[in-house]
């Protein structure tokens, strides 16, 4: 069988163990192993990259420890306005929706953009218009309430700020992290796919959006160098254009997955103030997790069967 790999993302930030309990840190493992079970199940039996993601990314969302779909931050308006995109490197077909509320599943919304539309980017009211004509599922706001993520809102309209789910001496622990959620895969038949959905920043007004479902700065794939997911500040991430940057440094410049990698997030973003970090993949099956700052919810897994599961530091969790 040829080979297949997958590696996901729940977000990057200052994630210390000081500041972590051992009960969370086995919820957060378990949400991430959940994750890439889900993907592995559709890539081991034959199934697509596209699909991996999709059902990967869908797991992260479910699952309220993470900021998007069910656990996303609450905007000014006190809604969860979530943004997602999803590619398929085979082909460079993509989808993509930003502002959208009441979707259960952003990165499904996502696909079917660029499965049932002719469009790639669908925003806001015209998004979930369209999620209602192809039948996307659709809960109501009690569905999206989490009261930590309300208690985040509160402190952050206290502060006058917005936050990307924590910021540094604005909450209790000092913790601040990004949470996005990622999947980026390599099927069986050597095709790469990349998907992000978020939440975005708890307190975001005017409509802000992210990298996250900007296709090149949030997300990319293409067969022909890597797929890629990002989570971080946003703005950075825009501005630098990181997903494709990294493909266009491999496809132009001949540099391999690790030194395109390491050359956008721990120096040129990091020379622009540019704290997160991505997972990436290439057609070979060779994954990187890079990060800038003192953590990333990180997992991967591939057909020889090894699985990594990190969110601090360098330093493997123990499973
Ligand atoms: N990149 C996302 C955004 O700026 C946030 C994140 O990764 O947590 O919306």
């Amino acid at each position: 069988m040829n080979k297949y790999a997958i590696a996901i993302h729940g977000g990057a930030g200052t994630i210390l163990k000081s500041s972590m309990t051992a009960e969370k840190e086995q919820l957060y493992t378990e949400g991430l192993k959940n994750a890439i079970a889900a993907g592995e199940l559709i890539l081991k039996n034959g199934g697509t990259s596209i699909d991996a993601v999709e059902k990967a990314v869908r797991s992260l969302e479910d699952n309220p420890l993470f900021n998007a779909g069910k656990g996303s931050v609450f905007s000014n308006s006190g809604k969860n306005e979530m943004d997602a995109s999803i590619m398929n490197g085979q082909n460079l077909m993509a989808g993509a929706i930003a502002g959208v509320k009441n979707i259960k599943n952003p990165v499904s919304l996502a696909k079917a953009v660029m499965e049932k539309s002719e469009h790639v980017f669908l925003a806001g009211e015209g998004a979930l218009e369209f999620a209602k004509f192809v039948g996307s599922e659709i809960e109501n706001d009690a569905y999206f309430f989490e009261q930590m993520r309300f208690d985040q809102l509160e402190q952050a309209k206290l502060n006058d700020g917005v936050f990307l789910d924590h910021t540094p001496d604005k909450f209790e622990n000092g913790e601040k992290k990004f949470g996005t959620v990622g999947a980026v895969a390599l099927d069986i038949h050597g095709n790469l796919a990349a998907g992000t959905s978020t939440g975005g920043m708890t307190n975001k007004k005017f409509g802000r959006v992210g990298d996250s479902p900007i296709i090149g700065a949030g997300t990319y794939a293409n067969n022909a160098t890597c797929a890629i997911s990002c989570t971080g500040h946003g703005e950075f991430f825009i501005r630098s254009v990181v997903a494709y940057d990294i493909s266009c440094l491999m496809e132009y410049k001949g540099l391999s997955l690790k030194e395109a990698c390491d050359l956008v997030v721990k120096n040129k973003l990091v020379n622009i103030g540019g704290e997160g970090g991505l997972i990436a993949i290439d057609s070979n099956g060779n994954i990187e997790l890079p990060f800038n700052s003192e953590g990333m919810y990180r997992a991967k897994k591939n057909s020889d069967g090894e699985l990594f599961v990190g969110i601090y530091g360098d330093s493997a969790i123990t499973l």
